[in-house]
Parts: structure tokens; sequence; C-alpha cells
């Protein structure tokens, strides 16, 4: 039988190089890339996500991105997409889902803070574009989710709105 006489270090040390090997032998994780950030050409969110298309951006990090909805029922209204092209948002891993609903809590205490609504409403139903979109709404009332209220913007309000909100987020 072979004794250590401080098994723990030896542990540590095991595992602390198995760690350092599998950083320095680990190319760069091209698979994980593509996973994670599958695109789908003909797809808008993936345009916008990839810079393609313009939009009015209020947060971005490494895995989501938040910007005001081109057609909203509400000022303020914005949507929240994963980096990646996945239809369903159950379908995005359980990391990435709960990624993107931290994001969205983000958006709900930006929302709140910049507008003062009575509610801020979530919403995920797919129907429009098939990239996952959380949408994010101030509310006053229940009948604010109507489409009927659809409000046009001007560009420079939607300018306006993208910068309140983006000074607002709490990082
Ligand atoms: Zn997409």
């Amino acid at each position: 039988m072979v004794r250590v006489s401080n098994p723990h270090s030896s542990v540590d040390q095991l595992s602390s190089y198995a760690t350092k090997q599998r950083r320095e032998e680990s190319p760069p994780n091209i698979l994980l890339c593509v996973t994670l950030f599958s695109m789908d050409p003909n797809c808008i969110f993936c345009k916008i996500v990839a810079g393609e298309i313009p939009a009015h951006i209020v947060y971005e990090d490494e895995h989501t991105l938040a910007f005001l909805d081109n057609e909203p029922i509400r000022e303020g209204h914005t949507l929240i997409v994963p980096k990646t092209h996945v239809d369903y948002a159950h379908h995005l891993n359980d990391e990435m889902y709960m990624h993107l609903m931290t994001t969205t809590k983000k958006i709900m205490l930006t929302v709140e803070k910049a507008l003062s609504p009575s509610r801020v409403g979530v919403i995920i139903e797919g129907f429009g574009v098939n990239h996952t979109h959380v949408k994010v709404f101030p509310l006053n009332s229940p009948d604010d989710l109507s489409t009927h209220h659809e409000k046009i913007s001007s560009d420079e309000e939607f300018v306006e709105m993208a910068t309140l909100l983006s000074q607002s987020i709490n990082n």
C-alpha cells in the first residue's frame, strides 16, 4: 500500500495538472463555437447579431443581445435573443436558457427603472421570426399588450429610447 503524506495536496496537484493539460492541449474549440453561435443566413435576428442589419441595441454580452423591436406595441418594447440560432426557447441548452432569462431580468429591471410602468410584461411565443426571442414590454394595463396599439416611432424616437434604456442598465 502506498501512503501519501498529504493526499489532499496530491489530489489538488493532480487535478490542477489535468486542468492545465486540458487547457494547453485543447485547440480552439471550433465545435463549441459552432454550437453556441450557429447562424441561419436567412434569419433577420442572426443578421442583427452579426451586425449585418442595424438595430437599436440596448444591451449586449457574450451570449445575448437586446434591442428595440422595430414595430413596438409599446415604447420601450425590447427583444432579447440568444446569439445562436435556435427556433424554440425550450430547445436551448439549460445554460443558454438561464443566460437568456438572466439578461431578460436585467432588461425588465431597466424598463422598470427607465420608464416606471405599473408592470413589466414578458412574452415568448415565437411567431414572426423563428429565432428564439423574449419580448419585454412596459405595461400600465392588460390592454397594453394588444397589437392594435402598435406604435410608429421615428428614427429619432428609437435612438432616444435605446439610449435611455442602455444608460439605465445596471451591470
Ligand atoms: Zn437566427
